[in-house]
């Protein structure tokens, strides 16, 4: 059970005065998954960051299940913008470090798992051995990913963590990431953050419109799971979402 609650929760930068978020309320239930969208700037990042427990509230509370968060922890799982792997490891080891915060499991066989993980997002052979600056961004999310998997936490936060991959591995870790929730027992809470319309209505319960720190639309996604692309993108209703969103995410609402 991992239920999320930001209430009325604003972020100011100190450096230069900046209300990145404005009186934030959002109950994300245990086992939902939400995506926060909007333009560049609009606020994302930081209300993800808050999630992530790297910027307290100015104003207001982040709590998991009824607890105040002001820290990272390891019942929050994170992929950031910007890869954020150990560099002085390589791709299996940053794997397999995760794996060992959870698993009790000799050397041998969290060597095994962090390769099947990684293997899985496509990360093979040779770039597995080698330090994260040596394989191309989209790589490094991917081993990210990987990692997110590994730590297997009940809460995942994800910043654009398919953003630097082409549209092929996008739709294909998209998919991995649905596999991994619907199967399980006890669902993770995800809260995603993403500038791809098509991607948030695909994976999300929920999609929260940002404009400029503030929430100005809540979207109900209710395609019954598993969901599938192609009669989804034919449906009129999915038509009706996206230019709902993408009117919001202009500013005309
Ligand atoms: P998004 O992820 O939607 O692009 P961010 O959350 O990164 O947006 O940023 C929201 C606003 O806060 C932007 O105007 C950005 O310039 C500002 N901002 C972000 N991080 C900082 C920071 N560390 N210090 C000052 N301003 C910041
Ligand atoms: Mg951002």
């Amino acid at each position: 059970m991992s239920t999320i609650v930001y209430e009325n929760v604003g972020v100011t930068y100190e450096s230069n005065g900046h209300q990145a978020i404005k009186n934030l309320n959002l109950t994300i239930n245990s086992g939902e998954i939400i995506s926060f969208i909007g333009p560049s700037g609009c606020g994302k990042s930081t209300a993800l960051n808050v999630a992530a427990g790297l910027i307290e509230p100015s104003l207001g509370a982040f709590k998991v299940d009824d607890e105040i968060i002001t820290k990272p922890g390891t019942d929050r799982g994170v992929v950031f913008q910007n890869y954020s792997l150990f560099p002085w490891m390589s791709n299996l080891e940053n794997v397999r470090f995760a794996l060992a915060q959870k698993a009790d499991l000799p050397k041998k066989a969290l060597i095994e798992r962090a390769k099947e993980l990684l293997d899985k997002v496509g990360i093979k052979g040779k770039s597995q051995h080698v330090y994260p600056s040596k394989v191309s961004g989209g790589m490094q999310q991917r081993v990210a990913i990987a990692r997110m998997f590994a730590l297997d936490s009940p809460i995942f936060l994800m910043d654009e963590p398919f953003a630097a991959v082409d549209e092929i591995t996008r739709k294909h870790l998209q998919q991995l990431l649905l596999d991994l929730w619907e199967k399980e027992k006890s669902r993770k809470t995800i809260v995603l953050v993403t500038h791809n319309i098509e991607e948030a209505i695909y994976l999300s319960d929920r999609v929260i419109v940002l404009h400029e720190g503030e929430a100005i639309l809540a979207k109900e996604i209710t395609f019954k799971r598993p969901r599938n692309r192609q009669s989804l993108e034919a449906d009129t209703e999915y038509l009706t979402i996206r230019n709902q969103l993408l009117e919001a995410i202009e500013g005309k609402v």
